[in-house]
């Protein structure tokens, strides 16, 4: 396991530094409404405030559903072919606590497992949040060294229960949240730990990640990876749209911070080859005496 020094935004503000020291222009809080085409290829993208960003490669590092489900507007919903919810990966539960723990010297991560994993699985294939899940908590204030004292009182810890990815279409309600609150806390306390039960915490449920992450009905992980075939479905860097290429932890390799970098070198090294077969280059005589043909009239694959 790797930490970030400052915590996992120091990361993305280093990233925007070693942009901006290369020229980019970082714009947060600009949301985008909707991808423009011409000629056949993305000529910009409109922002929800109306403002036209004309471009010549436009990066969608949202789900790439969104681009299927028309998110981006009309013209890009051919870019990318759609994921059917059946083939969603997992959403989340997740609790953000200040809790008091007790009866378990917890380390900085934690898997208390469901003693029926089958049945977990099936439950959420059918729809349901797990009666008796699997939890992983996250002991933030604790070292990720073995011998690190434990932290007095209350502590802030992060909990993770799978969950199914139905947020477009289910909104947990107070009683369905209270049943997945207490559904956790018994299975941690199988396992020896007790969370106080006035634990103060706010509770993200798939709702919630499908209003941060659109048409993906809550799923974290992109398309679901089960089966021999699944990896080679995910979406790389090309869309069928020139001009329009996708990044992030729901295409391909992987989710994941380290896997969604890889995502953004690849979709780097794509569109510099095709910037470079793009170009128009003069005519240039070579010391063979041959002349080389314009790149714009070779296959760009
Ligand atoms: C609870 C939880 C715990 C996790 N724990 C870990 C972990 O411990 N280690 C790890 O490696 N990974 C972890 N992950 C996974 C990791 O967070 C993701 O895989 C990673 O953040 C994906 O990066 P990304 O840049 O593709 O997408 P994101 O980080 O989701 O960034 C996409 C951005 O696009 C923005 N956006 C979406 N639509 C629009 C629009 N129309 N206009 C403008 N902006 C838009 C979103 O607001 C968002 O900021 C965790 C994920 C979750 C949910």
């Amino acid at each position: 396991m790797w930490q970030i020094e400052g915590g996992i935004h120091a990361l993305a503000k280093a990233i925007a530094a070693l942009a901006e020291r290369q020229g980019a222009r970082v714009r947060t809080n600009a949301p985008v409404a909707e991808v423009l085409t011409a000629k056949g290829r993305t000529s910009g993208v409109r922002l929800a405030s109306g403002e036209v960003i004309p471009a010549d490669i436009v990066i969608c590092n949202g789900d790439p559903g969104a681009l299927a489900t028309g998110r981006f507007g009309e013209g890009a919903t051919g870019a990318v072919p759609r994921i059917p919810p059946g083939k969603r990966s997992l959403s989340a539960l997740v609790w953000y606590a200040h809790a008091e723990t007790s009866g378990f010297d917890l380390s900085h991560h934690n898997v208390f497992f469901s003693p029926d994993y089958a049945r977990e699985f099936r439950e959420i294939a059918s729809g349901q949040p797990p009666s008796d899940p699997t939890v992983y908590i996250c002991a933030i204030d604790r070292s990720a060294g073995e011998h690190a004292a434990p932290p007095q009182g209350r502590e802030r810890i992060q909990i993770i229960v799978n969950a199914p990815a139905n947020g477009d279409t289910h909104g947990y309600t107070p009683e369905e949240r209270e049943r997945c609150t207490n559904a956790m806390m018994a299975s941690v306390r199988r396992c020896g730990l007790t969370l106080d039960n006035s634990m103060p915490h706010s509770l993200m449920t798939p709702q919630d990640w499908e209003h941060l992450f659109p048409a993906t009905g809550g799923a974290l992980y992109g398309r679901a990876s089960h089966g021999w075939a699944a990896s080679f479905q995910r979406q790389g860097p090309k869309t069928r749209l020139p001009g329009l290429y996708c990044t992030g932890g729901a295409t391909h390799p992987a989710a994941g911070v380290p896997m969604a970098a890889l995502s953004g070198q690849l979709a780097a090294r794509v569109i510099a080859k095709d910037l470079a077969s793009m170009r128009t280059s003069r005519p240039v005589v070579t010391a063979g005496g041959m002349s080389m043909p314009s790149a714009t009239t070779g296959s760009t694959g």
